[in-house]
């Protein structure tokens, strides 16, 4: 074999979560560097040309083209596998790619999917408007209800996709309940986790058999890059992602997989510290008297807070309210912060809110959005690093004065 850097690196899989998300994937190369280093090039240069032969044939394992393997991102990809317990793993420029690759590249015209109407806007986009302009049906359903994803099923319903918690009202889907209904029809389950985050739950481990997340959001979880991945079993990589990223090119740029890689390694404190601020927030507004709903995953009072229970580790970054006074109301709450940020991102070391109202849900009509329990008042808080109780002095000021 050649020379290549390609040498695999040593598994952490048997080390516990925290472990892995320092150590897992890297590759050292001949100067021994502490931090994983960043290869950014587009290409590489082979030895000979029975090598440059052998590694086309897929008979030396070494990288060919950043457009689908790169050392940079081959770490990246490691120690997503190894986090989440996957075989396999593909990144790609954005959430938003890497959710378009991980339902449109195994489907053809003629197949069905069915999906929670609860979803990421983008996401909405790509299940209702574009798969019907490529043959394939689409239905969007109830995701609480069992029974709707049951009568939803076809003969050509290939896959199932959900994401849980969903944006921005925090219902919390069962994940193995939906994946046995999928599997007993021979439909495939995908679940987009990017709101419980891999530090709460692992739906691979419940029965999904695809995990996608925009890792622009926790992953990264300090504002710098976007990026997507997909994790799964080595069979539906191979049989249904690696050729369509390859030839088609979602790809992740080396630098942002580095930025990722090392995203990686605090991924746990801060997921761990931005929750436990969440549940003080979330508690904090249950008990104010502008504030009329208040949905948080982690406590008793959520509305499947058994199904909690069973599948997620701990509630959620993420806190949902909605403010007396309607979108007025909510305005003047906004305006009134002045840590906080008003944002449509998510995820980051600072704390981001949102009105999804007139902004990630504007595109839907007002009817779609009262189902999805979308009010004009509420408001989306993504807990950031801040200490919890200057989060809380700046919001009771901004519904002080709302
Ligand atoms: C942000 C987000 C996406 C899209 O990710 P990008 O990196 O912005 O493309 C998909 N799903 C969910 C749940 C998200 O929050």
């Amino acid at each position: 074999m050649s020379k290549s850097p390609a040498k695999a690196p040593a598994s952490f899989a048997h080390y516990r979560p925290e472990t892995r998300l320092v150590h897992s994937g890297t590759l050292r190369s001949e100067f021994g560097e502490t931090a994983e280093a960043l290869y950014l090039t587009q290409g590489f240069v082979y030895a000979t040309a029975e090598e440059c032969e052998a590694r086309f044939k897929g008979e030396d394992p070494g990288f060919i083209y950043s457009r689908f393997s790169n050392p940079t991102t081959a770490m990246f990809e490691r120690r997503m596998i190894e986090l989440e317990g996957a075989e396999a793993c593909r990144s790609a420029a954005t959430g938003m790619a890497a959710v378009t690759t991980a339902i449109l590249a195994p489907l053809r015209a003629g197949d069905h999917v069915v999906a929670a109407k609860a979803l990421f806007g983008s996401c909405r986009y790509v299940v209702e408007d574009l798969l019907p302009r490529y043959g394939i049906e689409s239905t969007l359903i109830d995701g609480l209800d069992l029974d709707q994803w049951q009568k939803a099923v076809r003969p050509n319903t290939k896959s199932f996709f959900l994401e849980s918690p969903t944006n921005p009202t925090l219902d919390v889907l069962d994940i193995p309940a939906i994946a046995e209904i999928a599997h007993a029809h021979g439909a495939r389950l995908i679940v987009d986790n990017v709101f419980a985050t891999p530090i709460w739950q692992s739906p691979l481990a419940l029965g999904a058999d695809v995990v996608v997340y925009s890792a622009t959001k926790h992953i990264d979880g300090q504002g710098r890059c976007l990026g997507g991945v997909i994790l799964s079993s080595e069979a539906f990589i191979a049989e249904h992602i690696h050729n369509f990223m390859r030839q088609t090119g979602p790809s992740i740029s080396p630098f942002n997989a580095w930025v990722l890689l090392k995203g990686l390694e605090t991924l746990a404190v801060r997921v761990r510290a931005q929750t436990e601020t969440a549940g003080k927030v979330a508690d904090f507004l249950a008990a104010h008297p502008k504030v009329s709903r208040l949905i948080y995953p982690g406590r008793e009072d959520h509305p499947q807070a058994a199904t909690v229970r069973k599948q997620m580790r701990a509630g959620s970054t993420l806190v949902g309210f909605e403010v007396k006074g309607g979108k007025a109301g909510a305005f003047r709450t906004l305006n009134g912060l002045r840590l906080a940020r008003i944002s449509n991102n998510l995820g980051d070391a600072k704390t981001l809110v949102t009105h999804p109202a007139t902004t990630t849900h504007q595109r839907l009509s007002p009817e779609a959005r009262a189902e999805l329990g979308i009010s004009e008042g509420f408001i989306r808080f993504s807990a950031g690093l801040e200490h919890p109780d200057d989060l809380i002095a700046d919001l009771d000021a901004a519904l002080a004065a709302a």
